[in-house]
């Protein structure tokens, strides 16, 4: 489905960036990983999706700075020639009840989330534009919807990012450029395996389809938002949460 595509992921080592990159490699695509810090999770994950025979470039880049960020895209671009799809996957929690709540808690949440997702989108529109194609994905979250108590720094930049996709859709869709998210609900990953057993089974209560979601269930969702077969949908906020929401 996404044969001859190039894509630039972040947070594209490990948990769901990381199924997104298999997903897109197995339809055929040359993925750009841009990575925090674990220089060999980088190195396993670029060997390891190498096996579906497309291109695998890793390149490590902190997505709160603009400048690393301008980086990455040139040296992408440089790589694969162009960029077809853009994925703003990396994201971090810092919970915390808002009485516990530092300043600091709130804006590094923020900066890695809602900022780091501007920085690429910021960065990869110009090229976009002039190749008059191109895809945006936004990973946003189902906290960014209702809400979570203890997540009000998280909550508020998945809120955002949802803002962002819908006025950034309205601006470039006429240059043949959709921007949509995805939202998903509980993904058994690093992020979500340091919540106690406890709070894991009211979760689960929560959830229609009596089961946690795997990293898989979002990278299909995202592999189709992609592909061609996508060419008409923008503006979504697409909910992949089990049916959390309802
Ligand atoms: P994860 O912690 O396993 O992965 C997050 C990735 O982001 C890591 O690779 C990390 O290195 C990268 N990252 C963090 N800060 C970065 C920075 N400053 N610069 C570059 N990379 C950085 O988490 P995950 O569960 O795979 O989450 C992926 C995305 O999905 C996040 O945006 C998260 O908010 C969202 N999400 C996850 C869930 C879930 O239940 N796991 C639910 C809703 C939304």
């Amino acid at each position: 489905m996404l044969k001859g595509k190039n894509a630039i992921i972040t947070g594209g080592v490990r948990g769901i960036g990381r199924a997104i990159g298999e997903t897109f490699a197995k339809q055929g695509a040359n993925v750009f990983l841009c990575y925090k810090s674990n220089d060999e999770a980088a190195l396993a994950a670029k060997s390891e999706l190498e096996q579906y025979g497309t291109n695998v470039e890793i390149m490590k880049a902190d997505v709160q700075d603009y400048q690393q960020v301008g980086l990455v895209v040139e040296a992408a671009i440089k790589a694969f020639g162009k960029i077809d799809i853009l994925v703003n996957n990396a994201g971090i929690t810092k919970d915390k009840l808002l009485m516990r709540m530092t300043p600091e808690d709130f804006s590094e949440v923020i900066d890695v989330n809602l900022v780091g997702s501007f920085n690429f989108i910021r960065h990869i529109a110009p090229h976009m534009i002039k190749q008059k194609q191109g895809r945006i994905i936004n990973i946003s979250s189902i906290a960014g919807v209702k809400g979570n108590p203890g997540q009000a720094n998280y909550s508020a930049s998945k809120a955002g990012i949802n803002g962002l996709t819908l006025s950034v859709a309205k601006e470039i869709g006429r240059r043949g450029i959709t921007v949509n998210a995805i939202a998903p609900g509980y993904i058994e990953t690093d992020m979500t395996g340091i919540l106690t057993e406890e709070y894991k089974g009211k979760l689960l209560d929560a959830i229609s389809l009596g089961r946690f979601g795997t990293p898989e269930d979002v990278a299909k969702v995202a592999a189709f938002l992609a592909s061609d077969d996508a060419a008409y949908i923008t503006g979504q906020i697409i909910g992949v949460d089990g049916g959390m929401m309802i």
